[in-house]
């Protein structure tokens, strides 16, 4: 009986090969490994701002509005999309439509897929920057198109920054052909935590413009970004706006991953497709959270630009813990690749590799063995990174382990003495 089942309800072809997936593996194996520090999949472990979650309890509390307990629009609750709306033509400095250029989606994933499902199809061709975010590759398979890579790479031999991995701009326009339908851009780049510089971004728009290419920016980092650093959005570009659709999280911008609240904003032209694929999923998002998004959106307007905005705050935060972070890691004789935004820092352990000794493990990429072998004897996991490469590329960061920082400072000084433990026990010279 069971077989017959099988055999009529197995995966169906078109989720083939995607079996795997980085997060559900190693928030299993935090689960079976409780005595490990948990610096995989990026969140922080302390409370996000009080003013955030205060609108939602008083959103929850019965003395408000009943109707914030029902559907709201699908397209984005009324005052979230005008709060949205507000925000971003204030950051790209153009009118934007909150009622026709602005979606909200369960999460950055939600825009993601309606923008891939609503504009992707067999024959169609995606471009796609690695190390990218793992999620890209299956939406496009499934919506029928073919991801096409390139890598970046690290192109100045001496410098340890994130900043120093660059396109080669010859071989991305090799890459532009008649099939061409769609490039995604990540910046500020996770796991590399690279923010693109207006040069780069002015000539990835350049090719799409020469070859009719829309440029999907996933720039759910936006806020992150460390205060040195100039988050240049694609969308700001001369000639841009037309073609580019950008992609936010307030999982992101205000540390709510499990709000699980997204967004995306372009012309009315391109965003009509993904409401037609949003429409046709999941209708509509949650009403509390984008009510409560809506508040705090509301607040950082005025403060855009400011010393006081909670996003130029949350920026130099996040530049503090890396800091004290990356100080750890060096003790322990990795070599970091400083980041630039974000809450990763990715880290070279080839200069231990005399130390290692990962013949307990079992997985096919070198990075995966190592990441879950440190995890097991020295109590710290991170992420192996070739989970953002294609198959052919893989090798490319085997000696890489991404660690997230973005964690309250006894989580980081409980890093410190486990990182320090390892040093110690195998003679790495401070
Ligand atoms: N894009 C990138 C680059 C990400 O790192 C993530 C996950 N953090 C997402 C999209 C998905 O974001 P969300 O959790 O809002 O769906
Ligand atoms: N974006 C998060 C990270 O890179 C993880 C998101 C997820 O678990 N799917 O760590």
């Amino acid at each position: 009986m069971s077989s017959s089942i099988d055999a009529k309800f197995g995966l169906h072809k078109k989720y083939k090969g995607l079996e795997k997936n980085v997060w559900v593996e190693f928030v299993a194996f935090v689960a079976e490994h409780k005595d490990v520090l948990n610096l995989g999949q990026g969140f922080p472990d302390f409370h996000p701002a009080e003013h955030v979650t205060a609108a939602l309890a008083k959103i929850c509390s019965n003395s408000g509005d009943p109707l914030l307990h029902q559907y709201t629009r699908s397209y984005g609750h009324k005052r979230l999309v005008d709060a949205l709306a507000k925000m971003y033509g204030k950051l790209i400095n153009r009118e934007i439509n909150p009622m026709t250029e602005v979606l909200v989606t369960v999460g950055a994933y939600g825009s993601l897929f309606a923008t891939f499902m609503s504009m992707i199809g067999p024959g169609d061709e995606v471009i796609l920057i690695e190390p990218h975010y793992d999620c890209y590759r299956p939406i496009v398979l499934l919506a029928g198109g073919k991801p096409v890579h390139i890598s970046l790479k690290p192109t100045k031999p001496n410098d340890t920054t994130s900043g120093a991995w660059t396109l080669d701009m010859k071989e991305l326009e090799a890459l532009f052909n008649q099939n061409t339908k769609i490039i995604v851009v990540n910046t500020p780049n996770n796991p590399l935590g690279k923010v693109y510089n207006r040069k780069e971004l002015t000539e990835i728009g350049d090719l799409c413009k020469k070859h009719n290419v829309v440029c999907i920016a996933d720039e759910v980092y936006e806020m992150n970004v460390f205060p040195e650093y100039e988050h240049v959005r694609m969308a700001s570009l001369p000639g841009m706006w037309e073609r580019t659709i950008t992609v936010g999280s307030s999982g992101k911008a205000f540390s709510l991953t499990g709000w699980k609240t997204g967004w995306s904003y372009g012309p009315a032209n391109l965003m009509k497709n993904l409401f037609v694929a949003h429409q046709s999923c999941v209708y509509t998002c949650n009403t509390p959270c984008q009510e409560a998004l809506a508040i705090a959106v509301e607040k950082e307007i005025p403060l855009l630009g400011t010393k006081d905005s909670f996003f130029y705050q949350l920026g130099a935060d996040l530049k503090m813990r890396c800091d004290i972070f990356a100080k750890s890691v060096v003790r322990a004789g990795f070599v970091p690749i400083m980041p630039e935004a974000g809450a990763f820092l990715c880290a070279n352990w080839k200069p231990l590799e005399s130390k290692v000794d990962l013949s307990s493990e079992k997985d096919e990429y070198l990075d995966y063995r190592f990441a879950k072998w440190y995890a097991k004897k020295w109590k710290v996991l991170g992420i192996p990174p070739s989970a953002f490469y294609s198959e052919p590329h893989k090798r490319e960061c085997e000696y890489l382990i991404r660690f997230c920082f973005y964690k309250k400072e006894e989580t980081l000084a409980r890093a410190d003495d486990l990182l320090t433990k390892w040093a110690d026990a195998n003679n790495i010279a401070p």
